[in-house]
């Protein structure tokens, strides 16, 4: 199966170079050149534009940070579907709103190209080291010729459903990811306020019922002050504002959710949608005049966090 792959960022570029590891031939494009040389070096092939991409593949994944831009990725005049033959598939891999890619899928079915969705979680470190999380939506036939590369590019995969069902799960455990996001920087405050050693009440909370995912992630990209955890701000925003119109939609109050977004929409204003999310925490550290540092922990997460 011959692998296109467009959108090589923070995620994409790992993602892309799995492929590339586990033997599949990858062709990729992006906005910026500059982003696929270490996957060119690595014996990838460049596409023109998305339509070359899809010309020379049998497969197409879009990895890319809004709905805006996957839609011109997909239907613009050089795009996936201007190039792609009957009997190819698109696979979404952006974290996307369910509805915009039934749309895209439509258009896609019209002239032969099946879809399949496929965000995943667990971070650019698991990207890194193939073992980030893959949910998928649409149907059993493209899932099951999918697998080998999908489980080239991450470790657990799930099929959740026809397409649409992993963007929900998706947005929910992202949800879930800023709630308590906030909530461990309200904690490391609380234990820093209360004269707590920040390394010790780190490793306490990990081994705690307090403890997430996300603390033991993210915690650590806060103690040791570069926040860097390879996912803006601005991509915050945007899944939030998903999970926002999943309640509208579903009937479902998010009173939690509604107030961290409100969070994150003030710390984008402040510090940029292109910082890190975890300084989402850092309004606190400056609103109390109060730094959440700690010695011990290394710039970049490993790829074994
Ligand atoms: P990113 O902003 O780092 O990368 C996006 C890439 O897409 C960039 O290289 C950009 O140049 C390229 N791009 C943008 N518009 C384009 C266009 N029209 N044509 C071709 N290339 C274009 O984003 P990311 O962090 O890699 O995330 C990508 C997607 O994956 C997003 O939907 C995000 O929500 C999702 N995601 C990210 C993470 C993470 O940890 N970073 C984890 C899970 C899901």
């Amino acid at each position: 199966m011959r692998m296109g792959f467009i959108g090589l960022g923070n995620l994409g570029k790992h993602l892309a170079a799995s492929l590339l590891r586990e033997g599949f031939t990858v062709t990729v494009h992006d906005l910026d050149k500059a982003n696929a040389e270490d996957l060119l070096a690595a014996g990838a092939s460049w596409g023109d534009s998305p339509k070359a991409l899809a010309v020379a593949s049998d497969s197409v994944i879009t990895c890319l940070p809004s709905p805006r831009a996957v839609d011109a990725v997909m239907t613009g005049p050089e795009g996936v579907l201007a190039g792609l033959a009957s009997g190819g598939t698109w696979v979404e891999m952006s974290t996307n709103d369910q509805h915009e890619i039934q749309r895209l899928a439509e258009l896609a079915a019209a002239q032969g190209v099946a879809t399949l969705e496929a965000p995943v979680t667990g971070g650019v470190h698991r990207a890194a080291s193939g073992e980030i999380t893959v949910l998928v939506g649409g149907e059993e036939a493209a899932y099951q010729a999918h697998l080998p590369a999908l489980q080239a590019m991450g470790g657990e995969v799930f099929h959740m459903g026809p397409l649409g069902s992993a963007s929900v799960i998706k947005v929910i455990t992202n949800m879930l990811a800023f709630i308590h996001l906030v909530a461990a920087g309200e904690a490391l405050m609380l234990a820093k306020r209360g004269g707590l050693d920040l390394a010790q009440s780190f490793a306490a909370i990990r081994a705690s019922s307090g403890n997430s995912f996300v603390h033991e992630t993210e915690s650590q990209v806060i103690l040791n002050g570069s926040y860097n955890i390879g996912f803006t701000l601005d991509l915050a925003c945007k899944d939030l504002g998903f999970a926002h119109d999943l309640g509208r939609e579903f009937g479902v109050p998010l009173e939690l959710a509604g107030m961290v977004e409100q969070i994150f929409a003030r710390a984008r204003a402040q510090y940029g949608g292109d910082a890190w999310s975890p300084k989402v925490v850092k309004q606190l550290e400056d609103a109390l005049g109060t730094e959440l540092r700690a010695a011990g922990f290394p710039a970049v997460l490993s790829e074994n966090d």
